[in-house]
């Protein structure tokens, strides 16, 4: 871990209702490296993912997020993005009426580096989709609508690679894909990566999208905490005992605090 990581959340709490959904989170991400967090339903690795890109329905209670030696806790989805992050939704939206091509042209304007002219725009979009075995067909059509779940996780591949953010967080962009979708998503991952050496966060409950991937980190989140980090070669472990073992040390840890501190009371 470099001295000065792309991404860090330190000691991160926050709050959805009053109801506390993360715990004292900590995870670093160096510039080039790919990471995974993995955990079961309802762990919280959604609610990081929307933490990180700004999502008010989330409270910070606590904590504070760097990217890119700026503190962002406070900034605006808008201002994260157009700081080099990017979060790619585990439901992705419909907008009827908006075009896919209108949709990823206003999604570069006014971004530096990015600026192109219509004809330019319409050529590397083409490269792209095609990159991607996409049917240019689908660049006029409205934006989600219609589209198949591996359809939608195309265009967010594709939004990837035109906008190459510094970080991609990629949630559960592998869920419900047949095994040509994955391929596809997998290949714009490796195509991202060694585009703009992007970083990725991926957020993810099957092992089965890390097997092309050199993956530097996992993060294992139970119940809003961090349980666990180490290299790749937890992801093998995880395949074969899943998340039972970290959710039994999880609540072993929480009956032995809760004990603490009744016997404090006492
Ligand atoms: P994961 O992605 O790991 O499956 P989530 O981050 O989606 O988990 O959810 C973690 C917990 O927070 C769940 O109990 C979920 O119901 C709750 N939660 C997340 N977002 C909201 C929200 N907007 N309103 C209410 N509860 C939420
Ligand atoms: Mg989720």
């Amino acid at each position: 871990m470099s001295a000065n990581p792309l991404l860090s959340i330190e000691g991160l709490t926050a709050s959805v209702d009053e109801k506390t959904i993360l715990h004292n989170v900590n995870l670093n991400v160096a510039a080039g490296e790919t990471h995974v967090l993995m955990g079961p339903n309802g762990a919280g690795k959604s609610t990081l993912g929307h933490l990180v890109m700004g999502d008010p329905v989330y409270t910070v209670n606590d904590g504070r997020i760097v990217f890119d030696g700026q503190d962002i806790t406070g900034l605006t989805t808008d201002k994260r993005s157009r700081a080099g992050l990017f979060l790619s939704f585990q439901a992705p939206v419909e907008i009827p009426g908006v075009p896919l091509s209108s949709f990823l042209r206003a999604s570069i304007a006014g971004r530096p580096g990015l600026e192109m002219k219509g004809k330019e725009f319409r050529r590397r979009v083409k490269e792209l989709a095609a990159e991607l075995n996409m049917d240019t067909a689908y660049l006029n059509r409205e934006l989600g609508v219609g589209f198949s779940g591996g359809e939608k996780k195309k265009v967010e591949m594709l939004q990837l690679l035109l906008l190459q953010p510094k970080l991609a967080i990629l949630d559960e962009t592998d869920s419900g894909l047949d095994v040509d979708a994955l391929s596809t998503v997998s290949h714009g991952m490796d195509a991202y990566r060694k585009s703009c050496d992007g970083s990725m966060l991926i957020i993810t409950h099957n092992t089965r999208i890390l097997e092309h991937l050199d993956v530097d980190r996992v993060h294992v989140m139970v119940k809003g905490h961090i349980v666990r980090e180490d290299d790749a070669s937890l992801i093998p472990w995880i395949d074969k005992n899943g998340f039972e073992t970290f959710e039994r040390e999880a609540a072993e840890q929480r009956a032995q605090a809760e004990a603490a501190a009744a016997e404090q009371q006492a």
